[in-house]
């Protein structure tokens, strides 16, 4: 299309346009946190049943659970994470909120979600490790029969805990088999106060050696100096990093190891990694070539559906239709699942597209 053709098109698109096609997108998510996308009705229930110490009243309950618009820093968002985690510590709790997630995420046309969560912070009333995944792999599957969408698990290990925990977590899953659904592990956490990723190699290096992709969160403290060292544990996808932007030897490192990063731009301005969605780099580098995808890191701590997300990311950061397409086709080819579901889901999303030229620029 001649660019004039296209100007004209991007003028014409009415804000209404642009939220119908966003909703009505198939899409895929990656970076999504279980523990950060409670349903405020589900929440109350939990704590009344539970005796759980929270607020009694929808709003009051929603009050709790969203993260502030812009908090001091990382270590600050993260309390909005306390009362959730709280209420998510018997097999009941977590297979409901695991469905609930699924079934907000269908009701959105995403199509396959890859959702994460640190099994050991589920722990305080007995559960185990392993037990924990089972009880989310159970509600996810179960909401997801019957449903378009394909779901897969990401175990989160937590910086702060001791590196002896979370290897032993996953040498259990080494020794008795990994739970159907689960897919990967991630390392996250605070990462002012528990900067090296190093510490976590041992248990990384194994879960891997046993067939699960390796993500780590990075750089959501410490700028790009952190994401080079998450790039140490040879991750396939970072978890944030936006600020790499700021190294050119990093982004062409990147680049050049075709290592994805899972970009969050409404949670990054949460934790004040950059003031605003205005200044967020992932349209600067989408055009250097880094490989990015497009997440909402939390449905309720981030207050925002991946099609809001989608819609922020045109209006607000200035990606055109056809490269918020292209990044969520993206998403696709970074999903860790099998070859069969890829290419499956692909050929659905490019069906669909067809009969959408705004997406394709044709
Ligand atoms: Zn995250």
């Amino acid at each position: 299309m001649p660019a004039t053709a296209y100007h004209r098109l991007m003028s014409d698109l009415d804000p209404r346009t642009l939220r119908a096609l966003a909703g009505a997108m198939p899409k895929a998510e990656l970076h999504l946190h279980l523990d950060g996308s409670l349903r405020a009705e589900t929440a109350l229930e939990i704590a009344r049943t539970r005796g759980v110490d929270a607020p009694r009243t929808y709003a009051g309950m929603r009050g709790v659970l969203v993260g502030p618009e812009q908090s001091e820093d990382q270590a600050a968002l993260l309390r909005a994470f306390d009362l959730p985690i709280a209420l998510m510590q018997d097999a009941a709790a977590l297979e409901h909120i695991a469905a609930d997630l699924v079934e907000d995420k269908a009701a959105e046309r995403v199509r396959y979600a890859e959702i994460r969560w640190a099994p050991l912070l589920h722990t305080e009333r007995g559960l185990t490790g392993r037990e924990v995944v089972e009880a989310v792999a159970r509600g996810a599957a179960a909401a997801s029969a019957g449903r378009s969408i394909e779901v897969r698990l990401i175990a989160t290990l937590m910086r702060s805990h001791a590196p002896g925990r979370n290897l032993a977590f996953v040498a259990d899953l080494e020794a008795h088999g990994v739970p159907a659904g689960l897919v990967a592990v991630d390392l996250a956490g605070q990462e002012a106060r528990f900067p090296d990723p190093e510490l976590h190699r041992a248990a990384i290096d194994l879960a891997r050696s046993i067939g699960l992709h390796v993500t780590v969160h990075a750089g959501e403290w410490g700028g790009a100096a952190q994401v080079r060292r998450a790039l140490a544990l040879s991750p396939e996808r970072i978890a944030h990093g936006p600020l790499a932007i700021d190294d050119p030897t990093l982004v062409a490192e990147l680049i050049d190891r075709g290592t994805w990063l899972d970009l969050c731009p409404t949670s990054n301005v949460q934790a004040s990694i950059v003031p605003t969605l205005e200044d967020h780099p992932l349209r600067r580098l989408l055009h250097a070539g880094v490989r990015v995808t497009l997440n909402t890191d939390d449905l309720t701590v981030s207050d925002v559906t991946l099609t809001e997300e989608y819609v922020r990311a045109v209006e607000r950061i200035g990606l055109t239709l056809p490269e918020l397409w292209a990044v969520d086709l993206a998403a696709l080819e970074a999903a860790f699942c099998d070859e069969a579901t890829r290419a499956w889901l692909r050929g659905e999303f490019l069906a669909w597209a067809a009969n959408v030229p705004e997406l394709t620029g044709a």
